[in-house]
């Protein structure tokens, strides 16, 4: 199958789970910011939905980059600008490429990151989707440098977002709505760590099909 199409797959599963997960979402940002990240998440990918019929013959870059506008367009609140400024960055590394290989994965990541640092003015460590974004990365990296393959990789850069996700249990929020929390933000986990690690997972299940 060609990356596009699998792409496309993805980003479809990617919807599915946010849209079963809309309330956990909403209910872990109730705890520490103004529980919403899981109804302003659903809203962006069901509109994304919508347009997926009219990307089936489009090349990689594009799919991402109407995802990217639709949630910027769609999504209120941090996360909106934030994910879809990722995979904007991401788009543009993979235009006009209908097959994605490794090391495009691994430019798309490094792309995201970068775009996420650069809107959220944030960094590793401070209970945000860098938290589980980052040790994914590493992870993939890591994976790909020792030779395994890709569904191997995933598997492992999930395990790894999962332990992100636990890990911004333990520390206070520095950035976003949770950092007005300042240490009452410590013991709960982050809501947009949680939807990245999701968005990863759903990646892993959709290639190990
Ligand atoms: P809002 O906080 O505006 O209501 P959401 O609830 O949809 O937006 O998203 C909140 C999530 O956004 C947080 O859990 C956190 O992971 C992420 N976030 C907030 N600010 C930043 C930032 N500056 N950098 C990276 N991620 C951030
Ligand atoms: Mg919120
Ligand atoms: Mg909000």
């Amino acid at each position: 199958m060609k990356s596009n199409k699998k792409l496309i797959e993805i980003l479809r599963n990617i919807s599915k789970v946010i849209q079963e997960n809309k309330q956990f979402l909403t209910d872990l940002d109730a705890a520490i910011g103004d529980g919403d990240h899981g109804l302003n998440m659903s809203k962006g990918f069901k509109a994304f939905d919508e347009k997926v019929l009219t990307l089936v013959e489009k090349d990689c870059g594009s799919i991402l980059k109407t995802l990217a506008m639709t949630l910027i367009s769609t999504v209120g609140g941090a996360s909106g600008p934030l994910y879809g400024t990722a995979f904007l960055k991401a788009s543009i590394v993979v235009n006009g490429k209908m097959n994605l290989d490794n090391e495009d994965i691994l430019k798309m990541f490094e792309e995201m990151i970068g775009g996420i640092k650069m809107r959220g003015k944030g960094e590793r460590g401070e209970k945000t989707m860098l938290d589980s974004i980052i040790p994914a990365y590493d992870s993939l990296k890591e994976s790909f440098g020792s030779g395994k393959d890709v569904v191997q990789a995933f598997r492992t850069a999930t395990e790894q977002a999962f332990e992100g996700v636990e890990f911004t249990k333990t520390i206070k929020a520095t950035k976003g709505r949770a950092s007005y929390l300042g240490d009452r933000s410590i013991g709960h986990q982050d809501p947009g760590a949680t939807s990245s690690y999701l968005m990863i997972n759903a990646v892993y299940e959709t290639l190990k099909k």
